[in-house]
């Protein structure tokens, strides 16, 4: 077989990193290594630069373009796997005053928003605009919006504290928002509790029951059950509340005539493939199957099964249906603690962040890669330092700047 691999980046993301990124404990090399480097050794692999803006399935041909170079690609077997997006459920407008986590780009920005921020409240003179900027709020409290929260608590009361002479970055507030009743809602209520015991321990503040509103520059206002609402004064928010399969979903479950469930995922056969058209499949956040949940096993396991598929078909083999093996679920809350539950086994606190560890390690492509994480966790983790705290005024405001343009 030839394989082509087609993909808007250059690089193959490990999103799971992501938030240690965006707060300046690895660098983005080291979570995204190039993906021509990573199929060097794959002969029968091409791999092509460009966004895929039509996949034509009676012609069997995927039209991709970057900048104005428009290529198109024939295929025998086609395989989909373009992931999800943040969504904000139809307030678009957000992710101006408070980016995703979802993209490098994404990651940089939050960075640079995050750093800026202490860089401000040191020279504002107003108390009450050095508090805005001295107050982080993280809306979502899955696995993201937990890790993040966690991750700005260690930044402010312990990373930090000695790297500033005006202000206290001990006194900073970082406020958690949902809009369920817990934190951690994929997991059991136990682990939940836990890991909302353990994120208040470090000085994060959950606010649970509230939706948000509306945000601009300057803070949020959020509104509970009953309607009643308050505006929260924070220069920095970060938006971890929900993903949505990629647009490529609807443009392909369009042509094919097949339904998309709520959250814009493709309901597939059950070996992965798409209905009426078996020679493509549709893989990982983009599928809708038994019910599994948008994860980077399942994205593993379903690609796998279905390049088997692909094989298995070259020699005329019946389909075979997709079986998820699901190796557990987990979430670093902080340096040294994280929730675990693997089949009936729950753990929280120690042992589950070594889990988390060695899990995380294991699932990051490259031997390069691998050593350079450890190499950061060490300097993070046991002396409290970070190793990437470069921030480029691009990055921090080049959003903010273009959308201002276009308006
Ligand atoms: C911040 C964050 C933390 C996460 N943490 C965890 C975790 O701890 N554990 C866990 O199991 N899962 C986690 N996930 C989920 C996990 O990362 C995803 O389930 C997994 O990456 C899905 O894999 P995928 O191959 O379907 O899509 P992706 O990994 O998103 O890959 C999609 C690829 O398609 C490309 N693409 C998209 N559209 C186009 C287009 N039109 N043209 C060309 N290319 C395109 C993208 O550039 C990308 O390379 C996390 C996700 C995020 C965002």
């Amino acid at each position: 077989v030839e394989v082509t691999v087609i993909d808007r980046h250059t690089h193959h993301l490990f999103q799971p990193l992501l938030y240690q990124m965006a707060t300046g404990i690895l660098s983005e090399g080291e979570i995204a290594p190039a993906i021509r480097d990573v199929l060097r050794h794959q002969a029968n692999t091409n791999v092509i630069m460009g966004e895929v803006t039509d996949i034509n399935l009676r012609a069997h041909e995927i039209t991709s373009s970057a900048l104005d170079c428009e290529v198109v690609t024939p295929y025998d077997s086609l395989i989909v796997a373009a992931g999800a997006e943040s969504t904000y459920f139809g307030n678009d407008s957000f992710v101006e005053f408070a980016p995703s986590l979802k993209s490098i780009d994404d990651a940089l920005e939050v960075r640079g928003r995050i750093f800026n921020a202490f860089e401000m409240a040191e020279i504002e003179t107003d108390p009450v605009i050095q508090a805005e900027y001295l107050t982080f709020v993280v809306v979502g409290a899955g696995a993201t919006g937990v890790e993040m929260a966690g991750q700005i608590a260690e930044l402010a009361h312990y990373t930090l504290r000695s790297n500033f002479r005006k202000i206290d970055t001990t006194s900073a507030r970082i406020i958690l928002v949902d809009g369920l009743p817990r934190v951690l809602s994929a997991l059991h209520e136990r682990s939940s509790a836990k890991a909302a015991a353990h994120l208040r321990h470090i000085g994060v503040e959950i606010e649970l029951g509230l939706m948000v509103r509306a945000i601009d520059d300057n803070g949020l206002e959020v509104v509970d059950a009953d309607g009643e609402s308050k505006y929260v004064r924070a220069r920095t928010k970060i938006w971890a509340a929900g993903v949505r399969a990629s647009p490529l979903g609807a443009q392909l479950a369009a042509a094919a005539g097949v339904e998309l469930d709520r959250g814009g995922r493709i309901a597939v056969e059950a070996n992965c493939s798409l209905p009426k058209y078996p020679e493509v499949f549709v893989v990982g956040d983009m599928m809708s199957l038994q019910g599994l949940p948008g994860v980077a096993e399942v994205a593993l396991q379903s690609g796998r099964h279905a390049a088997k598929e692909i094989v298995r078909s070259l020699h005329a083999h019946q389909p075979r249906p997709f079986r998820y093996h699901d190796l557990g679920t987990m979430a670093s809350v902080s340096k040294s603690y994280a929730v675990a539950e693997i089949g009936r086994v729950r753990t929280a606190g120690f042992v589950g962040w070594l889990l988390w560890l060695f899990v995380h390690l294991m699932f990051l492509t490259g031997f390069k890669n691998r050593v350079a994480t450890v190499f950061h966790w060490t300097i993070s983790f046991v002396g409290g330092g970070r190793a990437q705290r470069v921030i480029t005024t691009h990055q921090t405001h080049g959003r903010k700047a273009l959308r201002r343009i276009e308006k």
